[in-house]
């Protein structure tokens, strides 16, 4: 008889879609398997197992997880993105899109921010890739960068050189720029993506400031279009023309970004599978502020998902809150950007009318 390792040990209050899903059948199933690169499934739960709060409590380490582990992955990833992932053809569609500032006075956005998460095939992912992989991806990244054309031109700047600073606390405030690029937090920590931290992570900001690239953060790569403004559709269209530029560059080296057909560009965390694409705005709301709930019912309905101003899992501060598209996969880039944008005109006006 084969001795299974213990089930793994959800506490009881753990929200997470992962342990909701994790039949003993299918436990048994995945526990011995290993991929080419050696993530297991208890590597994939880890974050889920140690931190009760999560909401997904599962991590991709490889390309091949996403296979290897399916019977896990499959029915999360379906329940998050609200679809069936069979009959799922994910393409892309980054053409311009163009409609009006939804918000011309400046009265309510302070500022658009859409990034997309890409992986570079042949690389494990963050939660598992080993150091001297860090460091080729971030050569991969910077030597591409150092070469692109103005609107893009810019610098890169690594955690390690801006902070030099020993001290644990220290080094997880953002490094100085616009870009807020921080040290994972503690679902990212225990899923292992903080390894090395800060080694060969950085940041390459354009000179005028609207388009960044996080280098080796919960990603290979954060490409990020931002700006001060309502302005989703030039946010949108400066990021298309960005990744285009990336890709065809990385094209002609050969390399390619992680992909399934069905499942689209391929992440670590299952949340950002599809497209990759989180299009969102800091929104200043104060009536809302004082009915949250009546936010949050609104957000679902409208396909969005609301964060708190410092981002994922952090408080709303000043009646600032981070309103983006929450479903990435089944659907397009350009459609995520149009739930925005519609999302925003009606949140625009039930605001007003508060
Ligand atoms: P991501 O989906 O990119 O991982 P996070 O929630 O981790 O987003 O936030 C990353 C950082 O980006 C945070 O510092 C957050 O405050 C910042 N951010 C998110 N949206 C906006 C926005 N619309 N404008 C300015 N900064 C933003
Ligand atoms: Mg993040």
């Amino acid at each position: 008889m084969i001795l299974l390792p213990p089930f793994p040990c959800f506490s009881a209050d753990s929200i997470s879609l992962a342990k909701r899903f994790l039949t003993n059948k299918i436990y048994e199933q995945l526990v011995h398997l290993k991929t080419g690169y050696g993530f297991t499934l208890h590597d994939a739960l880890r974050s889920g197992i140690e931190n009760p709060d999560s909401s997904i409590g599962i991590y991709a380490g490889d390309p091949e997880s996403y296979d290897l582990f399916s019977a896990i992955f499959k029915p999360v990833i379906e329940k998050y993105h609200a679809t069936e992932t069979t009959s799922c053809h994910m393409k892309s569609d980054l053409s311009p899109v163009d409609f009006p500032d939804p918000d011309p006075a400046h009265e309510f956005i302070l500022s658009t921010r859409i990034r997309v998460a890409r992986n570079l095939t042949n690389f494990p992912f963050m939660p598992l890739i080993s150091s001297a992989d860090r460091k080729k991806v971030e050569e991969i990244i910077t030597q591409l960068l150092e070469n692109i054309e103005s609107p893009f031109k810019g610098y890169y700047k690594s955690v390690k050189d801006c902070l030099g600073f020993t001290d644990q606390e220290q080094l997880a405030r953002p490094i100085p720029s616009r870009s807020c690029f921080r040290k994972g937090d503690r679902f990212q920590e225990s899923a292992g993506i903080n390894r090395d931290w800060p080694d060969c992570r950085g940041v390459f900001e354009s000179i005028d400031h609207k388009f960044s690239v996080w280098i080796n953060e919960e990603d290979h790569i954060r490409v990020i279009s931002i700006d001060r403004n309502g302005d989703i559709a030039s946010v949108f269209n400066r990021l298309a023309k960005a990744l285009d530029i990336i890709e065809k560059t990385l094209d002609c080296k050969q390399i390619d970004f992680a992909w399934k057909d069905d499942l689209g560009y391929l992440t670590a965390c299952p949340s950002n599978l599809g497209t990759g694409m989180r299009a969102g705005v800091h929104i200043r709301l104060p009536k809302f502020f004082k009915q949250k709930e009546i936010l949050e019912n609104e957000a679902k309905k409208l396909k969005l998902q609301i964060r708190g101003t410092q981002g994922e899992k952090t408080e709303v501060e000043s009646a600032v809150f981070d309103i983006s598209n929450s479903q990435r996969l089944g659907l397009t880039e350009r459609e995520c950007c149009n739930i925005l944008y519609n999302g925003v005109c009606k949140i625009i006006k039930l605001e007003r009318q508060l």
